[in-house]
């Protein structure tokens, strides 16, 4: 298979985690037996440097062409303070506008060698693996009318039968690549929109037989989460709940480093770390780059259908952790304290060895 895709490294840490995703993607792509074609164009603040303006057209025209985007970040210091056209960060947000990236994937997964960066216990976290899908272009945030009067405000929380369709149908497909379990979260007891999210699911879920779902309320999920992770598989929910319960979850797996996330929608997805571009310590080859790598796996599973290859990566990042590799994010005094490269190469490494 051809496995075309854009990368776009952007600003700080971006263009060294990004780096060693394609080294990953490569090694992938030599041992299945695929061809890698890799076009790397400017965002954020290095687009600002290059051309003047954060999103060049010629960087959004080459995106839509593509089945996915592989993203490191946006975003440096000396922007701070520049008009909200002028900053990198507005890059990302008109990126995910224009390639209509209506769905937010974001799994949470605690490997085992990390158990103890976690802040809850051991036991309570260990087997965790499960994956978010927030809807993230409807709900209340976008709702109309809205308005703050003195001292009355108010907003609208509104979601049309279409919108419900289309995230639901990333959902139960997920769950097909995974457990085959979806958990649908709401607040059907209080809310109309929540009875319309429930009846429809119900209706999205007949297509999918082979995967079981369930409601559950909001609130006794954010308790479930942190009392019994591992009951989770996909949970599906609209974009207010999803924003919350997704930073809830990441607190389950320890690091910002680890965290990858896809944003899918009709035609292009794209796969980026949760992290930003950590001024603090770019160029100096200490960042994590396992969220990266990681999101490089989802766009194998999710773009290209890789699911094989996908899982290949993943196990390889679990190896390399057991082995006791660790970047200084996740260093606790134990293992072997390594570099940007280091942690990418002992991946390719181990991912030869897995699928050879
Ligand atoms: P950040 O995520 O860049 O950094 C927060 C802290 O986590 C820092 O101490 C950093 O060193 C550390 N960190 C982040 N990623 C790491 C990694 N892979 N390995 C090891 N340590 C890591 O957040 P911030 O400091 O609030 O923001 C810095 C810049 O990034 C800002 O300009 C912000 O606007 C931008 N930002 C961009 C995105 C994005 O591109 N998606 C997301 C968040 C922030």
């Amino acid at each position: 298979m051809l496995i075309d895709i854009i990368t776009l490294p952007g600003d700080g840490i971006g263009p060294e985690v990004v780096a060693q995703a394609v080294n990953v993607l490569r090694r992938v792509a030599e041992r299945f037996g695929h061809q890698l074609k890799v076009s790397e164009y400017a965002i954020g603040g290095a687009a600002l440097r290059s051309v003047g303006v954060p999103l060049p057209e010629e960087t959004l025209r080459a995106c839509r062409e593509r089945a996915a985007v592989l993203l490191g970040a946006v975003g440096a210091p000396e922007y701070d303070d520049a008009p909200p056209s002028l900053k990198p960060e507005t890059a990302l947000l008109r990126l995910r506008q224009e390639l209509g990236t209506f769905a937010n994937l974001r799994p949470a997964t605690v490997y085992r060698p990390l158990l103890n960066a976690s802040s809850l216990k051991p036991e309570v976290v260990a087997g965790t693996d499960l994956l978010i899908v927030r809807e993230l272009t409807g709900g209340i945030y976008f709702g109309t009318p809205r308005g703050l009067q003195d001292d009355e405000a108010y907003n609208t929380m509104r979601y049309t039968r279409p919108e419900i369709e289309r995230i639901a149908h990333v959902a139960f497909r997920a769950a097909r690549q995974r457990r085959r379990k979806v958990t649908l979260v709401d607040k059907a007891n209080v809310l109309e929109c929540s009875q319309l999210w429930r009846r429809v699911v119900a209706e999205v879920g007949r297509q999918y037989p082979d995967v079981e779902w369930t409601p559950m309320y909001v609130d006794n999920c954010a308790m479930q989460l942190i009392a019994r992770p591992q009951q989770f598989d996909v949970i599906l929910t609209g974009n207010l709940f999803g924003d919350i319960l997704s930073d809830e979850a990441a607190m389950l797996t320890g690091s910002i480093g680890l965290l990858p996330s896809a944003s899918l929608g009709e035609a292009t997805g794209i796969y980026e770390p949760v992290h930003g571009s950590a001024p603090d310590i770019a160029g100096q080859n200490k960042a994590n780059p396992l969220a990266t790598i990681a999101s490089a796996a989802l766009m194998l599973r999710h773009s290209f259908g890789l699911n094989e290859e996908a899982r290949a990566i993943e196990r390889a990042i679990e190896e390399v952790l057991e082995r006791g590799y660790r970047t200084a994010d996740i260093y606790r005094g134990e293992g072997q304290l390594v570099g940007t490269r280091e942690m990418g190469h002992q991946v390719c490494r181990l991912l030869a060895r897995a699928t050879a």
